[in-house]
């Protein structure tokens, strides 16, 4: 194990004991990705030159005595969605190959201010449509634990640069499921907080009402001190709810006696691969073990989340994307005959197959006509969804799924076949139409890949969330794992 392979708690206690500088931890992580990168290809763009001189300041800082907080000198890498001022932000779309922002994102500037190390940007899908990262619009990412297979999406950078030790941790964004499933088909814990917990301010809107940023990081812990960082009410997002948030790290509890689980009974049905159902009844079994009360629930509801999902984000992200116009920034198609010319060329060669056939969709679903039988429609099976859940929850403190049916695929298994792809967030995308807080924790391996388990809580229970999921964690050893590289 090298310095990059540790958790940031664990790091931050040997900077604080003067067993290691930040520069070491910065350059250990430079190091892997020297040796990694080319196989798993996490990364847009690094700045190690930068992120050395952040972490050198943050050693100056400590020589001279000041006490800095928890996250200072840490490595960490942000997904190309969320904007970093002076460093180029692109989607991992070619429309914004070039685009570098003049501002941070809110929680770039949270970052900055516990001193955080930002390492670079990550591979994504295309405007975090996907769930592969194959949609990214300059090469895909493969995943560390096995690099014929995808890493999972749209954050697989993240996650596959964490899961590599290219990065101690790294921010995500979820609208369906984009931290979670990564996060479970690379070993590590992703967590998409409550709607409105994080600040949206300078995350590139894919669907406005479902985005959310959160941490992937390699244990529980790390998860409750990255949250602490980035969770606030921020007034340059009006979606962001006031008040304050807890320290999340009084959660990290093992002790979950009395505390009840429900199991959806709509999330074991088919399309489930065996070793993950087998993973997901091992997890009961330890979480009765220590004493929660886990018995199954049902959420009726679960079959229309995918359709009403695939008309609310598409619909959202048509009128996102109509900014992409080569007018203000990016890309802007040259041979043009006049200036509808140059919208339509623009938009066709700067936009990728999959964001295409999502603009349409959404187009389709809003126009005149169709308002009401396909939109309004999934506005109010959303409500219904949201419902299912507010029931389970009156008799159940967590839900527990699995993350994902399946483990990691292999690179071109679903790109030709969007519905299959598609298919790789049934688990994930309810949560996202209700606002809910989910968790994907390592729950084991099948054949040598692993798999997560998903807890589902409340409106803002993201501390509890976090005290079964580290009770889950102390009980197994999973997230302690890492993956050979094949160095
Ligand atoms: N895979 C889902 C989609 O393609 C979710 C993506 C996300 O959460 N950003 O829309």
């Amino acid at each position: 194990m090298q310095l990059c392979d540790l958790p940031a708690h664990e790091l931050a206690k040997l900077l604080r004991n003067r067993k290691v500088s930040a520069e070491e931890i910065c350059r250990s992580v430079l190091q892997r990705i020297d040796e990694v990168e080319k196989k798993t290809k996490a990364f847009i763009t690094v700045d190690g030159e930068k992120a050395l001189e952040q972490a050198r300041r943050v050693d100056k800082k400590l020589k001279n005595g000041a006490n800095l907080p928890p996250l200072a000198g840490m490595p960490v890498a942000i997904k190309d969605n969320i904007c970093t001022k002076g460093l180029r932000t692109t989607c991992a779309s070619k429309i914004l190959a070039n685009f570098v922002p003049p501002y941070n994102a809110t929680v770039v500037e949270k970052l900055a201010a516990a001193e955080a190390v930002i390492i670079g940007k990550t591979n994504m899908d295309e405007f975090a449509m996907g769930s592969s990262t194959e949609n990214s619009g300059f090469f895909p990412t493969r995943n560390p634990w096995d690099y014929s297979r995808v890493p999972g999406g749209s954050s697989g950078g993240s996650a596959a640069a964490v899961a590599a030790g290219e990065s101690i941790y790294a921010l995500g964004s979820d609208t369906g499921g984009s931290i979670r499933q990564p996060a479970a088909f690379c070993g590590v814990v992703g967590m998409k907080p409550t709607y409105g917990a994080v600040s949206r301010y300078g995350l590139v809107a894919f669907a406005s009402s479902l985005d959310q940023i959160g941490p992937l990081t390699k244990d529980v812990t790390d998860c409750a001190l990255v949250l602490n960082v980035i969770a606030g009410h921020d007034p340059r997002d009006s979606t962001s709810v006031p008040g304050e948030r807890p320290d999340y790290t009084q959660f990290l509890k093992e002790d979950i006696r009395g505390l009840r689980i429900g199991i959806p009974r709509e999330y074991l049905a088919e399309g489930l691969d065996s070793g993950v159902r087998e993973v997901l009844e091992k997890a009961c079994a330890v979480l009765k073990e220590a004493g929660a009360e886990v018995a199954e629930t049902s959420l009726p509801h679960s079959a229309y989340a995918l359709p009403t999902y695939y008309l609310i984000a598409p619909a959202e992200a048509s009128s996102n994307l109509a900014r992409y116009d080569g007018v203000r920034y990016g890309y802007r198609a040259e041979d043009v005959k006049d200036v509808l010319d140059m919208f339509k060329k623009t938009r066709s060669r700067g936009f990728g197959a999959e964001v295409k056939r999502r603009i349409m969709l959404g187009t389709y679903a809003l126009s005149a006509g169709y308002y009401d039988a396909y939109y309004l429609k999934a506005l109010q099976v959303r409500t219904l969804i949201k419902r299912d859940f507010d029931t389970a929850f009156t008799k159940f403190d967590v839900l527990l799924s699995p993350t994902s049916p399946t483990p990691a695929f292999l690179l071109g298994e679903k790109i030709d076949d969007p519905l299959k792809m598609y298919l790789s967030d049934i688990f994930t995308l309810a949560i996202n139409l209700a606002g809910l807080p989910a968790v994907s924790v390592p729950g084991g391996f099948v054949d040598g890949l692993p798999v997560g388990v998903q807890f589902i809580g409340k409106p803002f229970a993201e501390g509890t969330l976090l005290h079964v999921a580290y009770a889950f964690e102390k009980r197994t050893e999973y997230t302690s794992r890492r993956p050979g590289l094949g160095r």
